[in-house]
């Protein structure tokens, strides 16, 4: 593929090399379709920033295969070395503007650097809302299982545990009663209002949750539990785990880019990794409206992989249909 060069630079043009592939993200569903996409003997690469939200899992017990749990990074490595086994080429770079022209996809990183992909994958996660802890200290506290984001990832491990919930509003009430069906000592308590009716807030008690109407002031997780402050009261709370239910922001700049609607949320739709309205263009894991598990974006990086597969032989008039019909044109004449 030929770039036209925008600086005053002898050089007019140059040619890059044009892969068949290229996925932003390295996470369980960039990798996964880094996979498949090199198993069908495609040009691929990956292109990501070290920011998948795999890497942060101190152990998982929820995927498939792996009884015992496996770390997040455990798994983000060997995942990593399955994928370049078969030819992936991964290269860390944080990917600022991607478009397509002419049938071709560029991207550009921070840095300037360009490649050029006859289709993109886009598998660029979500970033969570988080409470207010430093870095450190808040990786610490996630280390240790006593803040945990998903009751769906980790729940089970908290049955009959002391479960405070923050955020007095529909997601926070929704969430503690999904966890109300693991232990009967679930605590509803707000970041900063009681967006709920009265009503809400009685059928939730009558549901055997605890509420606390006033706003939490400080977190102070331990190696053992969650100990939470309140402004005007001296009497700490201590749970075994917080869950804030305080929502997320799907990492779908790039996706917006390329002109792909969004939903309130920010996702896009849930048939990308089948496809999208820009050619060539799919999408998979988080950023994807849907359940956020791995084993969702593993499947998604298959799906997505092989519809891109799919649609290059299509192009390529490589597909079965475009064979048998030119062997048998040439065979009437
Ligand atoms: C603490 C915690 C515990 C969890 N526990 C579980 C669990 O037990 N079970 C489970 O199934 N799920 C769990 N999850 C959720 C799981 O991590 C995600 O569902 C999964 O990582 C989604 O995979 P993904 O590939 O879509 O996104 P991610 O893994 O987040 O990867 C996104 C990738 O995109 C890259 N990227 C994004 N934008 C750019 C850009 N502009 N340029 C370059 N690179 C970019 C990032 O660097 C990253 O490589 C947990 C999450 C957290 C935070």
């Amino acid at each position: 593929m030929v770039l036209s060069c925008d600086c005053s630079c002898t050089r007019r043009a140059w040619v890059i090399h044009t892969y068949d592939v290229a996925n932003v993200g390295a996470g369980p569903a960039g990798l996964s379709a880094a996979l498949y996409a090199a198993r069908y003997c495609r040009s691929t690469i990956v292109l990501h920033d070290w920011a998948s939200r795999a890497a942060r899992i101190p152990l998982t017990h929820n995927v498939p295969g792996f009884d015992a749990g496996i770390a997040g990074p455990d798994l983000l490595a060997l995942m990593t070395r399955h994928a370049e086994k078969f030819g992936a080429t991964l290269v860390e770079a944080h990917v600022d503007l991607v478009a397509k022209a002419d049938g071709y996809f560029t991207l550009v990183d921070v840095q300037g650097v360009k490649w050029a992909a006859r289709s993109v994958i886009l598998a660029t996660g979500l970033k969570l809302n988080q409470i207010p802890l430093e870095g450190d200290v808040h990786e610490a506290a996630i280390a240790h299982g006593v803040l945990r984001y998903c009751p769906v990832c980790d729940a089970f491990e908290h049955k009959d545990s002391r479960i405070a919930v923050l955020g007095c509003d529909l997601s926070g009430a929704a969430e503690a009663l999904v966890l109300s069906g693991y232990s009967r000592d679930v605590t509803l308590l707000p970041r900063r209002d009681v967006e709920l009716t009265d009503a809400e807030l009685g059928n939730l008690e009558r549901a055997g949750i605890s509420l606390i109407t006033e706003s939490v002031s400080r977190y102070e997780p331990t190696t053992n539990e969650m100990v939470l402050h309140f402004g005007s009261n001296n009497n700490p709370l201590a749970f075994d785990v917080l869950y804030p239910a305080l929502g997320c922001r799907p990492r779908s700049r790039l996706a917006a880019q390329l002109g792909l609607p969004l939903d309130k949320l920010g996702k896009v739709a849930a048939t990308a990794p089948f496809g999208t309205d820009v050619p060539g263009l799919f999408c998979a894991g988080d950023v994807v409206d849907g359940l956020d598990q791995i084993s969702v974006a593993m499947g998604h990086g298959a799906v997505a992989a092989t519809k891109a597969h799919n649609w290059l032989r299509e192009r390529d008039g490589d597909t079965a249909e475009a064979v048998l019909d030119h062997g048998r044109g040439d065979g009437d004449e």
